[in-house]
């Protein structure tokens, strides 16, 4: 049945506006041209529906961040009432607003150790450009300028300006069309265990990641690496969990040889392994920074922040009247954004979302584990409410299919077509659906994937 939102909305008119004049993130031109957008209009829980009336599970929540679910009246009045008390705040220098403060309190107080200080930014990008900054200011104030490369992951996103893609580094990035920051960056192996070197167990893995960064830093020399930056559980580049004791281990290495260990918790803060944070909760780590962005407002309004640590912050402020950190963005501490975030909390506190996310992933890892007997289904893997499926034409090389299948997105066009949505990542299909998702939501989930992967196989043939 077609829901009502349809009725309100002319869908092909939008259909060409979006056509013809907007360029989308990561929009495919050839694809793009035949296909269009699916215009989206509405949403309520764990649902969107689209401009013709058709409702879809979000089985991506939004994009891994409408972590308290869609419309969230207390969220839309809370943003009304702010905006009419006070829209708009100047945050630089020495000023503040109400909400900007309360809620760097409260962040100070969720996060893990000695984070007890903040930086807001606008976007998670954002987000990683000010840690990166702050980090380059942290080694120049304690006399380590020198210190100006930064150590990242194959495999990993950290945004879309020039410094997060610099930063980050995955397959299809188009490199060959932009041009990235050059000498500012170097990239380890990607700690992806699914794909691990044959013959190699995990912990012999991690013994391989880990010695690799102490060769790379051995290298370059400690004294020219101002920091580290991991996501926890690398998201965009497949989902993928570290092997055993790999981020303590990376972590110990930074804290020798002083290189700042940056936490990019853009998609696995606020709740979607099961933790407000889960660097330490889930891996057993105390980064010096932690970003987060997405699930901090559960996606109704943008807003990052870098939580940073006691430690760096002695250093940067300590007193000297020739020094400014020269950074910040007009919408920096923006009242109605912080204002979102800390009812998002309140939201996520009051109902247990965290606990949700911990029983119920648990279930839909479980359940999609029963994926595994497909034929074309090489890996699943994930925790909790962060989970991929990983497509291969031969399970024990693992050897992938060819482009020209198409694979992720055939299967998420055939759960489209049944009312659910997944985000197809080259040979992946990922799932990061909102924190209230139920247990007969996640069979939904499951059973619809599961024909469209059947389906798949069978037009392959
Ligand atoms: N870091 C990680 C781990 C992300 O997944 C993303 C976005 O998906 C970003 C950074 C960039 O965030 P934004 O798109 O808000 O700039």
């Amino acid at each position: 049945m077609l829901h009502q939102a349809g009725n309100r909305f002319n869908a092909q008119e939008l259909w060409q506006q979006d056509h013809d004049h907007v360029l989308h993130p990561y929009q495919h031109f050839d694809s793009f041209k035949k296909e269009g957008s699916l215009v989206i209009v509405e949403g309520d829980g764990c649902y969107v529906t689209d401009a013709q009336g058709r409702r879809y599970l979000d089985g991506i929540g939004g994009m891994w961040c409408v972590n308290a679910g869609y419309g969230r009246k207390e969220i839309a009045e809370t943003m009304a009432e702010q905006a009419l008390q006070l829209c708009y705040s100047n945050f630089f220098v020495d000023v503040t607003n109400a909400p900007a403060a309360r809620l760097a309190a409260k962040l100070a107080e969720l996060a893990p150790g000695d984070l007890n200080h903040v930086v807001y930014a606008t976007s998670g990008s954002c987000a990683v450009d000010t840690a990166i900054r702050l980090a380059h200011f942290y080694q120049s104030r304690r006399g380590q300028g020198s210190r100006r490369y930064v150590i990242s992951r194959k495999n990993s996103y950290h945004g879309s300006t020039y410094l997060g893609m610099t930063v980050g580094l995955r397959d299809g990035d188009q490199s060959q069309h932009f041009k990235y920051i050059p000498d500012l960056v170097h990239h380890l192996s990607a700690p992806y265990p699914y794909r691990r070197p044959e013959g190699m167990t995990p912990e012999a893995f991690s013994d391989f990641l880990v010695n690799e960064f102490e060769d790379r830093i051995a290298e370059l020399g400690a004294e020219n690496i101002a920091c580290f930056i991991a996501e926890p559980a690398q998201a965009s580049g497949g989902v993928t969990l570290p092997p055993p004791n790999y981020l303590p281990r990376m972590r110990e290495l930074c804290t020798k040889h002083g290189i700042l260990f940056i936490a990019d918790e853009i998609v696995t803060a606020f709740g979607r392994l099961g933790h407000f944070f889960a660097s330490k909760d889930v891996f057993g780590i105390e980064p010096d920074m932690i970003l987060t962005a997405k699930g901090l407002t559960s996606g109704y309004i943008p807003l990052s922040a870098v939580i940073y640590s006691d430690k760096v912050h002695e250093v940067i402020s300590a007193p000297d009247p020739d020094v400014w950190f020269t950074h910040g963005y007009t919408y920096a501490g923006h009242p109605v954004a912080c204002a979102v975030a800390l009812k998002n909390i309140e939201i996520i506190e009051r109902e247990d979302l965290c606990g949700n996310a911990a029983r119920v992933g648990d279930y839909l890892e479980k359940r999609l584990g029963e994926l595994r007997d497909l034929e074309i289904v090489g890996d699943v893997r994930g925790r909790r409410l962060m989970m991929c499926v990983e497509y291969v034409r031969d399970k024990k090389t693992r050897e992938r299919l060819p482009d020209s299948c198409n694979i992720s997105k055939r299967i998420s066009n055939a759960c489209e077509a049944e009312g659910l949505l997944v985000r197809p990542i080259g040979h992946l299909d990922v799932l990061s659906p909102p924190l209230t998702i139920t247990r007969e939501q996640v069979d939904f989930v499951v059973d619809t994937l599961k024909r469209a992967i059947v389906k798949a196989v069978a037009e392959l043939k």
